[in-house]
């Protein structure tokens, strides 16, 4: 099972805590990340809080979609023009740590690979 759905995102998305947000519209919402991986990081969230890409349902389509939409869009908005990568962490092998689905957008430096 997954964690509780109520996060520290879910908190962004009520304004109770600040964060630099990018864009926002009726699904979703974008911030810097706090800990910066790279020169452009930034969180792209659905207002939704479905806790891990593993627990969206075909109901999440059109939104997962849109999240990705979003996630080119921004990177076009901040200039990533040599290219950028999206990143999504799935549970606790995956990497995750903040249980609400989210779209990583880093940029602005040459990225490896494989990822650690
Ligand atoms: P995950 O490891 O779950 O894929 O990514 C969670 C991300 O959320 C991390 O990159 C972490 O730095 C970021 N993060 C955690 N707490 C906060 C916060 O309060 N504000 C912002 N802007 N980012 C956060």
């Amino acid at each position: 099972m997954s964690q509780p759905t109520e996060t520290i995102f879910s908190k962004i998305i009520n304004r109770q805590i600040p964060a630099n947000i990018v864009y926002e519209d009726d699904l979703s919402l974008a911030f810097r990340d706090i800990t910066p991986q790279a020169p452009v990081h930034i969180l792209v969230i659905p207002k939704q809080p479905i806790p891990m890409l593993a627990e969206a349902t075909a109901q999440d389509q059109a939104l997962l979609g849109h999240l990705l939409l979003v996630a080119a869009k921004i990177a076009k908005d901040e200039g990533l023009d040599r290219g950028f990568r999206v990143v999504i962490n799935n549970g606790d092998h995956g990497g995750q740590t903040v249980f609400h689905l989210h779209l990583h957008i880093l940029g602005g430096r040459a990225m490896q690979w494989p990822p650690g």
